[in-house]
């Protein structure tokens, strides 16, 4: 067996043909390397039809001009094995020694015919090692199809590779042996934003049924969705950061799991006539007076504004401050969990235990101001609800104090270094700091049994300042 070397190098098409390469060569230990190219080439031809398109344009395999696609494929890679007249450093994995032009016959994405500019010195591929392009033909076994394009999942941290890696090999393989495996294996999704939430949900349960810590090591998702098709090649990049990452690990354990699913499926844009019960999270079809209930599978690709939010930075904290001012407003038994939201503050806007404890101190200062006084705590929600700019808030958090002071509490509602450093100066925008004040004074609310006329709620909320917003774009829909 020829020792190849499984480093990373940085390039997500080789490094993903190269996990499977690698897990081929551990599966069959006796096959020699030619054996196993044989085998997957059985596999594109025989069982798929040649459909790799999307992947490698005008190849051995799928150029129709050729018509012995098996022994071509052959002596083309074993041809790698013989000296070049390129040498040099191979220009993904840095090997030096013998080089091959790879075009996008072999290699997705890159340039070939006339796109020789795309290439130093108008070479006619990318000048890459042997092994580099051995392990781009392994590729097709390890991604999926999404919709109409080719979706590669590039993870950085490798306990959480080896369990995509083995989860896809797998579900090929076993398509394989069953003799069901007819392309390459297609995604029930066709929207990559969801696609990726939906890939990271699956990985964080299967790392949690394992017993292993997802998130050992920081984990950041990238989703190439591509096409390498004829004319029009195409790629677009959908990256969940490890933050966003690390707070859905927080997230998806038992307790919080149902109330997130609950909460993400009342944000899907729904078609017409579908709609997600406010309650329950379970999405319904109207039909004339019946409520059909959906399978995920019937609504998972459209928008989802939450998805969308946490891949492009934009700030959640009102949606889920609105989640629990629904629940509180319909006298749900069981508030939406704060825990969602002090995870959310945590992991993705970097809050401080500090900024916590501030908000929560101030909220249980103006329940000690008023006492358990239903008509002034209301007119103080209102007064916070209504503030739509950052001074207005200021103001009002500095009407409080003077209302702490008037009623001759012994500690001070807050202190100017918690406004200034906690609050109003720091790392959160100020609609996310009444957003937060909110939350904490629904959950008070509730837990005293406190209820508020339904007056209160009939006044939508409008954030009108949008500056200083550290998310670049504040989204208060
Ligand atoms: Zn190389």
């Amino acid at each position: 067996m020829i020792e190849i070397n499984f480093s990373q190098t940085g390039d997500p098409f080789i490094d993903a043909g190269g996990m499977v390469l690698e897990e081929y060569q551990q599966q069959f230990t006796e096959a020699t390397l030619w054996e196993l190219v044989e085998q997957v080439a059985g596999i594109y031809i025989n069982s798929w039809g040649k459909k790799l398109n999307a992947l490698f344009l005008n190849s051995k395999i799928t150029n129709v001009s050729v018509k012995k696609n098996l022994e071509e494929t052959m002596i083309y890679y074993r041809s790698l094995e013989h000296p070049s007249d390129i040498k040099g450093y191979c220009k993904t994995c840095g090997y030096e020694g013998d080089l091959f032009a790879a075009g996008r016959n072999l290699f997705p994405l890159s340039g070939s015919g006339k796109f020789l500019n795309f290439h130093h010195s108008f070479e006619e591929g990318s000048y890459l090692c042997g092994f580099c392009i051995v392990k781009l033909f392994f590729l097709p076994l390890g991604i999926v199809m999404l919709g109409g394009n080719v979706a590669l999942l590039q993870i950085n941290s490798s306990e959480v590779k080896k369990l995509w890696k083995e989860k896809t090999l797998a579900e090929n393989w076993g398509h394989l042996a069953t003799g069901s495996s007819k392309s390459i294996l297609k995604s029930s999704y066709s929207n990559p934003t969801n696609a990726l939430f939906y890939f990271a949900r699956d990985l964080i349960m299967d790392m949690q049924e394992i017993q292993e810590q997802a998130g050992n090591q920081p984990q950041t998702l990238t989703l190439f969705h591509f096409t390498n098709f004829g004319a029009s090649p195409d790629c677009s990049i959908y990256t969940l950061n490890q933050n966003v990452f690390q707070f859905l690990t927080k997230i998806l354990v038992v307790g919080l799991k149902q109330e997130w699913n609950r909460f993400v499926n009342l944000h899907y844009r729904l078609s017409k006539g579908s709609k997600a019960d406010p309650i329950t999270g379970i999405v319904v079809k109207v039909m004339k007076d019946q409520e059909i209930e959906q399978e995920a599978g019937e609504y998972q690709n459209s928008r989802n504004t939450i998805y969308q939010s946490l891949l492009n930075g934009y700030s959640i904290t009102r949606h889920l401050m609105q989640q629990q001012e629904n629940d509180f407003e319909n006298k749900r038994e069981t508030m939406f969990p704060i825990m969602i939201a002090v995870h959310y503050g945590k992991e993705i806007l970097q809050m401080t235990q500090e900024q916590f404890d501030t908000l929560k101190k101030l909220v249980q200062g103006i329940f000690q101001i008023y006492g358990d006084s239903q008509a002034d705590l209301e007119k103080a929600l209102k007064k916070i609800r209504d503030a739509n700019t950052k001074a207005a808030l200021r103001k009002e958090i500095v009407r409080l104090c003077e209302k702490n002071y008037q009623a001759e509490n012994e500690q001070a509602l807050i202190t100017l270094k918690e406004i200034n450093f906690h609050l109003l100066g720091n790392n959160l925008y100020w609609g996310e700091v009444k957003d937060y004040l909110l939350i904490y004074f629904y959950e008070l609310l509730h837990e005293k049994r406190i209820q508020l006329s339904d007056s209160i709620f009939e006044e939508e909320l409008v954030d009108s300042e949008d500056s200083d917003n550290i998310f670049g774009s504040y989204t208060a829909n």
